[in-house]
């Protein structure tokens, strides 16, 4: 079947949404309930009615547009919100995309069976209580006690945002009751990594997406003079952590290469020139896509980071904040995406993601499946965010040929 999206359109979709929530120091923000984010909500709503899809929203504010079938759900989507200061394609492309290809298969007539759908998940980006909230709430797998007790970034409570939107607690934890069965959830996102551009491929078919650990660590030492402490009666908590983190870096790439430990965020107390410092706070994430080396990652560098607290007079101590395990794209998705890139004519390589996804959350609970597309640098979650549109313009058609052939099959 010769039938294309239409890139001018889907352009337009992008680029007009990109100006909401225009921030003055660079970029766009649009958390989640944010006021840029209920406009947004309202755009979205209005293109989803005027596509002639049948408009619905759940309990966590995640939104669908839907073409109704018979049998399981074959969906797709992303997220609309963003990180502060964040890019016009994270999440966009993904949602957008999706609306376009069921806009040509409604107004072509295409035949399909299966009932399809568009998905906008709330909070993707973690703005308010860790990450995928709304992509959490629709497949049953959040906490209430996380809820009510989490803080947000911005630091205030949950409820408190709340209260600016039609959602409560209780409506988010219902918003799974309101899940139809679903077959299939395919995502295009953004690469946020350079192997794409690197590798010369417009599209990347995805096989693995990678499980995380975020962790909040702490090295508590003592705090002293600076002039008069001498080095062996030091407890230094962030040479503490200098130590832990160049350990740890080799560690994981010496032994587990290609798995990744970062330690992004650091506070250093009492933070003056002075003095030695007696409190080093720092994130800690590791990220795999395999299920047992998280497992074992967890187990080697805590015993590596009590080791350098006990060598250097310093107590470790350390609270999960957020956990994702990895998932594999089932085999039947894969395949039926490499065949229709090869009918379509375009160049693809397979990888895995090391960012998270609502494809990952989806996977409890339908087969899961992504596209990439290059992002200029590798550079994602930043006002210089940039794709090539012929790029998306082959993700989508090649999304459109995979969603007909998915409600197609019986
Ligand atoms: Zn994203």
């Amino acid at each position: 079947m010769d039938i294309r999206i239409n890139l001018d359109r889907l352009k337009e979709d992008i680029e007009s949404l990109s100006q909401i929530g225009r921030d003055p120091k660079g970029g766009i923000t649009r958390p989640s309930f944010s006021k840029t984010d209920l406009e947004a909500r309202d755009w979205l709503k209005e293109k989803i009615k005027n596509a002639g899809l049948a408009l619905r929203q759940d309990g966590a504010g995640n939104i669908f547009g839907r073409l109704e079938g018979k049998g399981k759900t074959i969906m797709a989507g992303s997220h609309i919100d963003t990180v502060i200061n964040g890019g016009k394609f994270d999440g966009s492309v993904g949602v957008l995309s999706a609306l376009e290809c069921m806009r040509r298969i409604k107004e072509e007539g295409l035949p399909f069976s299966k009932p399809l759908e568009l998905a906008s998940f709330t909070d993707e980006e973690g703005n308010l209580v860790g990450d995928f909230l709304g992509s959490r709430a629709f497949t049953g797998l959040l906490n209430r006690d996380f809820l009510e007790k989490g803080l947000t970034q911005f630091g205030t409570a949950l409820t408190e945002i709340l209260n600016r939107t039609e959602f409560t607690i209780d409506s988010i934890m219902d918003a799974h009751q309101q899940r139809p069965d679903i077959e299939a959830f395919l995502e295009i996102h953004i690469e946020q990594g350079p192997v794409l551009e690197t590798e010369n491929k417009p599209i990347g078919i995805v096989d693995c997406i990678a499980g995380k650990r975020y962790r909040w660590c702490c090295f508590l030492g003592k705090a002293s003079h600076s002039g008069t402490t001498p080095f062996e009666l030091r407890h230094d908590a962030f040479l503490g952590l200098a130590d832990f983190a160049l350990k740890s870096t080799q560690y994981v790439a010496t032994k587990h290469y290609g798995n990744m430990v970062t330690i992004g965020k650091v506070n250093v107390r009492p933070g003056a020139f002075s003095i030695v410092p007696s409190q080093a706070d720092f994130s800690l994430d590791f990220r795999s896509t395999s299920k047992e080396t998280l497992e074992e990652l967890e187990k080697s560098l805590f015993a590596l980071a009590e080791d350098v607290a006990s060598t250097r007079g310093l107590k470790f101590t350390s609270k999960i904040v957020d956990k994702t395990d990895p998932v594999s794209i089932p085999p039947r998705i894969i395949d039926i995406m490499k065949e229709e890139c090869e009918k379509l004519g375009y160049p693809f390589m397979i990888l895995p993601s090391g960012a998270g996804h609502d494809a990952q959350i989806l996977a409890s609970v339908a087969e899961a499946g992504m596209i990439f597309i290059p992002c200029l640098d590798g550079i994602s979650h930043s006002p210089q965010e940039m794709i090539k549109w012929e790029d998306l313009e082959k993700a989508a058609n090649l999304l459109l040929h995979v969603l007909l052939r998915l409600a197609s099959s019986s």
